[in-house]
């Protein structure tokens, strides 16, 4: 079946999948599983190849949302071509959220990751690279007989390629920058809290980042503008 590739400019709605990188097989790109509840060891199920937990690689998988024109449709962006925008290496970005150490445990450093990702890529616009079948329906081209909006809608795609417009460029911060920035806010928020008779606060109630001091505050004094030009705001 041949294919080709052709480029798509579209505006991220959403996250598809709050979770953007996966444990990955050095042979083959598939997913690795814990081979027992210890988690010790990792194995491939399509080409066998296993490996320690602390061998295992990790890699890019976004799952974006996006919208075109009035075209909504799912792309989902692998591996290293989301380098640039990540500024970090998928494992050394898993290694940073598994940390240990810090007043933040996993579950908040996930949590705070997931704000990262959503701040530094919905509502921006990007180019994705897409392979399609020749005989493939692309949703984002105006549709005849016009009422296959639901079909469209489940439509998914797997981009090889991200690339921010032109006028854009790569000058801002990355998901790696402003997410150790909200680890840092949120550390000191955890340190200025921690009175003696507060000591086992849990870290469930809302950091200062996520939800601001009151309900009804916006994110605005903490907006950044990832990869654009106005990084400086959340540097004040
Ligand atoms: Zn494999």
């Amino acid at each position: 079946m041949s294919v080709r590739r052709v480029l798509v400019g579209c505006a991220v709605l959403s996250l598809q999948d709050a979770c953007v990188f996966y444990p990955c097989c050095k042979a083959c790109f598939s997913r690795l599983d814990a081979e027992d509840r210890d988690a010790l060891r990792y194995r491939c199920s399509r080409c066998g190849y296993w490996c320690l937990k602390d061998q295992v690689d990790y890699r890019y998988r976004l799952s974006l949302r996006v919208v075109r024109d009035t075209s909504i449709f799912g792309v989902t962006v692998f591996g290293n071509s989301l380098n640039p925008f990540f500024g970090i290496h998928a494992s050394g970005l898993q290694r940073l959220v598994e940390n240990l150490e810090g007043p933040l445990g996993p579950s908040a450093r996930s949590t705070l990751l997931v704000k990262a990702v959503e701040d530094c890529f919905l509502g921006r616009h990007f180019i994705f690279g897409i392979k399609v079948s020749r005989t493939e329906r692309e949703p984002w081209l105006e549709d005849p007989d016009g009422n296959e909006s639901s079909r469209r809608e489940r439509a998914q795609f797997v981009a090889s390629q991200m690339i921010l417009p032109t006028a854009s460029g790569l000058t801002g911060c990355t998901v790696h920058s402003y997410y150790q920035r909200l680890l840092q806010k949120a550390s000191e928020h955890v340190a200025e809290s921690s009175d003696p008779s507060k000591t086992f606060r849990p870290l469930a109630s809302p950091l200062l980042l996520i939800s601001g001091p009151s309900p009804n505050s916006t994110f605005s004094d903490v907006t950044l503008f990832p990869f654009g030009l106005l990084s400086q705001s959340i540097l004040r």
